[in-house]
């Protein structure tokens, strides 16, 4: 067998690791401590610094450098006594991971001695150069400069010895260069809309927060398996590679008992996540071998994101002591289940109360009905824009394909809302007042009818991208391998846009005398119906649906680089500049950033490709098919010819279809770099992808034919990478 594979056939397996919990703490002890948060700040600050830092965290009240320097000094003691000897500004750029740049405690005093030093300054700003992040040309020439600078709502934390404070990450002119600072102003902006709708209900609302709960779903492999397989190594995903005889049919691994060693790498990463503040809940294996889920609870959005981010750094680490590698890819194996990441969203009042969530009374359904029907409304509206932002190459793979819905926008409402929504459209009319009897009817038996819990929504369709699951809605779309900031944006952003339009329209109504119940009633009724056609409840997998959803006017992003083009659109560039989320300038650099990443994956993939095809399989099947020619030119000698033209005949057709598949191969390798040459010449990014989209993806996908046919005739033994049965069983 060829050495790569051998040894790494040999190589496999893990060593178990005990999580070690000190015998003496729980759990609930031990959470959190390596994260500066409320308690260990009251512990570590003045009473003037913890306050300036709450006030900067729940208003948004700036912190003065004075008082900045205190917070440096208590976070750098609590710091150290965690072992830091480091501080980094971290942040989330776009790229698939996210930043940091490390700086020693370590300084000289002025008279030569060595001290550990960490002030206001290095707490709020640091300046890292922008240029060599992706910045689709909003950093102009002469100031490559880009400033990180402090997000106090999310917390320092200390992680392998370093100091981490979660920064945003602007230009010189302050544009937004990260996937957070839209984030944060799209939070802003629905605070803002939502609650002032919320005071329709009640008047003592002064915030209003977006919860978020993230499901990550996951493959692991062995590491040693990765490092014999390039593809995986360098693009995250099996370029090639016949389907092993057994995957999913038997759906016996979802929900199965968790294999032991997995079982000990997540009791290793959920101690460290408790550790770092994230509440993991839920842990269990999901639809295709090897892949898995973990969910924490849910929490504010801002905070939610970027421990998703945080904990998907962790798992990797970790999962390097256990010998096992992490795949995040959508789609690391063709035909077989892909991964996601669900998005559980929902908007929740200082006062804890779910905007989302049926209540006790028909007053209380009344709200929730509001935003349940204004959420729908801003998703219709925007349900381009918002396929979109899922976009990538990875997700492309993915969304579409049998298991994963598919890249048009529809809304799961589940039947009792259904008919709710039915019934207000039926008994509303903005032509007629509403009797009192009416009105009563209507809030007794209709809105005061929704039960606390929806049952048909625990039952949830799983066909559908955009699901409400009883006290949420449930964005299925999102890659697993993505930093969902931009989704979250775009839905924060839309849903604050409804809520705008709702209140405006209510407003007129109310100020023409009609009573504000009436008035809710008749721009529900009105909302109700310019969205309802994207409330689908059948089979979002089905050609029939595709179909339909066309007619009824849906946009459905047929590539990732329509998806991309929904940014710069007239409605998208108006929606974000409306709320101050991103200006024009900065949608056409995310439009640059998305076409140029596209690009350079499809780039590094085809040159994989040309390596593991020239390289690795031709040689291959050049030594399988000596093996044949030497085995009929020996025949030839023993055998008389009437045996020899009957026996020696399989192998010659095996030595010719081999002979095939390697001219295809070559004369595919050919066409490969005459097309990535044409690609890379066209300047712009967007021209370029195209480019890679239309004429490399189609080679490497018939490149791909040729080698998985090879490795169904080629001797086992030769073949010289792990194959789909070992990564997904081993
Ligand atoms: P399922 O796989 O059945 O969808 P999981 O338990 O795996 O459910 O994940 C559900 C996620 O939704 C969890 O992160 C949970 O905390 C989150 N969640 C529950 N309620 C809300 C809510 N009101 N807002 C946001 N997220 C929520
Ligand atoms: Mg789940």
């Amino acid at each position: 067998m060829s050495t790569l594979r051998k040894q790494a056939l040999k190589e496999i397996g893990g060593r178990e690791i005990k999580t070690m919990f000190k015998e003496e703490t729980t759990l609930s002890e031990e959470f959190a401590i390596n994260v500066f948060d409320r308690k260990a700040m009251r512990h570590y600050l003045s009473p003037e610094a913890f306050k300036a830092v709450v006030s900067a965290i729940d208003d948004g009240v700036k912190i003065e450098r004075r008082i900045a320097d205190q917070i440096a000094l208590g976070m750098k003691t609590w710091a150290m006594e965690r072992g830091a000897t480091h501080y980094t500004h971290w942040f989330h750029p776009y790229t698939d991971a996210t930043a940091e740049k490390h700086e020693s405690f370590l300084d000289r005093a002025s008279d030569g001695s060595v001290f550990e030093n960490f002030n206001g300054n290095a707490l709020v700003q640091q300046e890292p150069d922008a240029s060599s992040f992706p910045n689709g040309g909003l950093r102009n020439t002469f100031e490559a400069r880009g400033y990180t600078a402090w997000d106090p709502s999310s917390a320092a934390f200390v992680f392998d010895q370093t100091l981490c404070i979660p920064t945003i990450f602007v230009s010189y002119n302050g544009e937004a260069l990260d996937q957070k600072t839209p984030l944060l102003r799209s939070l802003q902006a629905l605070d803002k809309a939502a609650t002032q709708v919320v005071r329709y209900f009640n008047k003592d609302t002064n915030r209003v927060s977006v919860s978020l709960g993230l499901e990550q779903e996951y493959f692991t492999v062995d590491n040693a398996l990765v490092k014999a397989r390039p593809d995986l190594q360098l693009t995250g995903r099996t370029l090639i590679g016949h389907i092993a005889a057994k995957d999913q049919q038997l759906e016996d691994h979802y929900f199965g008992a968790i294999p032991r060693r997995t079982m000990s790498f997540m009791k290793e990463f959920e101690h460290e996540a408790y550790r770092l503040g994230i509440l993991l809940k839920t842990r269990h294996n999901e639809v295709a071998p090897n892949q898995f889920e973990c969910a924490p609870l849910y929490e504010e959005a801002n905070l939610a994101i970027d421990h998703n981010l945080l904990l998907m750094t962790l798992m990797q680490r970790v999962a390097e002591k256990h010998n096992l590698k992490i795949l995040f890819h959508e789609k690391p194996f063709a035909g077989v289940n892909g991964s996601g990441k669900h998005c559980n969203w929902s908007m929740i009042t200082d006062q804890g109360v779910n905007l989302l969530s049926p209540g006790k009374t028909p007053r209380n359904n009344l709200q929730f009905l509001t935003f349940f029907v204004v959420t729908v409304r801003a998703v219709f509206e925007h349900h381009y824009l918002l396929m979109g932002s899922v976009m990538s190459l990875s997700n492309s793979l993915r969304l579409g394909a049998s298991e994963a819905p598919p890249a048009i926008m529809s809304i799961f409402a589940g039947k009792k809302i259904t008919d709710t929504l039915q019934s207000i459209v039926e008994r509303v009319s903005s032509k007629k007042k509403m009797s009192p009897d009416e009105k009563t009817e209507l809030k007794l038996d209709v809105v005061g009818k929704i039960p606390e819990i929806l049952l048909d929504n625990t039952d949830r369709n799983r066909t559908s991208p955009f699901a409400f699951t009883g006290n949420r809605f449930e964005f299925r779309a999102v890659g697993s391998s993505s930093n969902c900031a931009l989704p979250m944006t775009v839905l924060n952003t839309a849903v604050a846009q409804a809520l705008t339009r709702f209140k405006a329209e209510v407003d007129k109504l109310t100020s023409k005398k009609i009573k504000k119940d009436e008035a809710i009633f008749q721009v529900l009724r009105m909302f109700i119906e310019e969205s309802q056609s994207i409330l689908f409840e059948g089979n979002g997998y089905s050609e029939e649906w595709l179909k339909e959803a066309t007619q009824r006017g849906l946009r459905a992003v047929e590539t990732p680089i329509e998806g991309f083009k929904a940014f710069i659109e007239k409605a998208s560039i108006g929606l974000f500049e409306q709320y101050n989320v991103m200006s024009e300038a900065e949608l056409r650099a995310r439009y640059e950033i998305f076409n140029e990443i596209y690009a350079k994956k499809i780039q590094i993939e085809a040159r994989v490709m040309g390596d593991l095809s020239i390289n690795h399989i031709v040689p291959t099947a050049i030594k399988y098919q000596n093996c044949l020619i030497k085995n009929v030119t020996g025949l030839k000698q023993i055998l008389t010819k009437e045996e020899y033209d009957m026996l020696a005949s399989p192998q010659l057709r095996s030595i010719k279809k081999i002979g095939t598949y390697i001219k295809n191969l070559r004369d595919l390798m050919h066409d490969l770099i005459v097309e990535r040459k044409n690609a890379i010449a066209a300047e712009e990014f967007p021209a370029r992808a195209k480019a890679y989209m239309d004429n490399v993806l189609p080679i490497m996908q018939e490149m791909r034919t040729n080698t998985d046919k090879l490795e169904r005739i080629i001797d086992d033994d030769l073949w010289s990478l792990p194959k789909y049965r070992e990564l997904l069983f081993m």
